[in-house]
């Protein structure tokens, strides 16, 4: 069980966290670009198995959750990866900027190698390499100092660059931020695709009023047959085997 804290940086009403007006006259707000990458890398994620993951940020956006509190839910959820997703600025309005991936001043070797290999996917699957001469700095940052597990910031991207501004706002971009993110989670997780769902695996379930619950159990790890190719949905079950579906069932939900 691979367990991740994702971190939306920011919340809709902080300060100054927004696109340059003169080139996004909206002036989209940093969290709005987090939160929206973030809910994509979790759908996408769905597909993978064994991993939990918790969201450090207040998703509804409404409030700028502490740094002290985001670093503290993910030690407290146990997480083995932290990653925080922001947008840059510094540009100015000019052009230039990019992706950029940041582990920690005194990053261990497994965060080091995680924030390129985040730099890497992100590059893959968004192209958006832009013009730093350091792309993978390290930083001393909050979240990045006092998490107790391999961390990384990812800025995807400068709010007040003319190059980068139109390239991130675009509903495409964070699809594919969301691709590379994913792919990226997978490999420092070392996350394997969940198997096809299993249908009419057992020859003597059909029209039995329990069909579906009993496919939709087997495909949880719940229940088994009592061959490769027979349930016995009418058979009494013993106490053992009652014992192992109640533990099955604890094991599917608690996700160990
Ligand atoms: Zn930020």
């Amino acid at each position: 069980m691979f367990k991740i804290a994702l971190d939306a940086g920011h919340g809709i009403y902080t300060r100054g966290k927004r696109t340059l007006a003169s080139l996004d006259p909206s002036e989209t707000r940093e969290w709005y670009l987090h939160d929206r990458i973030c809910d994509k890398v979790e759908k996408n994620l769905k597909k993978y198995k064994d991993y939990a993951l918790i969201r450090v940020d207040d998703t509804t956006g409404a409030s700028d959750v502490s740094l002290a509190d985001r670093v503290r839910k993910a030690n407290e959820f146990g997480a083995q990866f932290y990653l925080s997703v922001h947008h840059n600025a510094g540009v100015n309005g000019g052009f230039g900027g990019g992706i950029i991936s940041v582990a920690h001043t005194n990053a261990t070797n497994q965060s080091l190698v995680y924030q390129k290999i985040l730099y890497d996917e992100l590059i893959a699957a968004t192209g958006l390499s832009g013009n730093r001469s350091a792309p993978l700095p390290l930083q001393n940052l909050y979240v990045l100092r006092e998490t107790t597990m391999p961390a990384v910031l990812v800025e995807c991207g400068f709010m007040d660059s003319a190059t980068d501004v139109p390239i991130i706002l675009s509903e495409q971009f964070a699809e594919n931020a969301a691709e590379g993110i994913t792919k990226a989670l997978a490999i420092i997780g070392n996350l394997t695709e969940k198997e096809e769902e299993v249908m009419n695996k057992f020859t003597d379930i059909s029209g039995h009023y329990a069909r579906s619950a009993i496919e939709e159990l087997y495909n949880m790890g719940v229940v088994n047959g009592v061959s490769d190719a027979e349930f016995a949905p009418d058979r009494v079950a013993t106490r053992g085997e009652i014992a192992v579906i109640a533990r099955n069932i604890i094991r599917y939900i608690t996700g160990e």
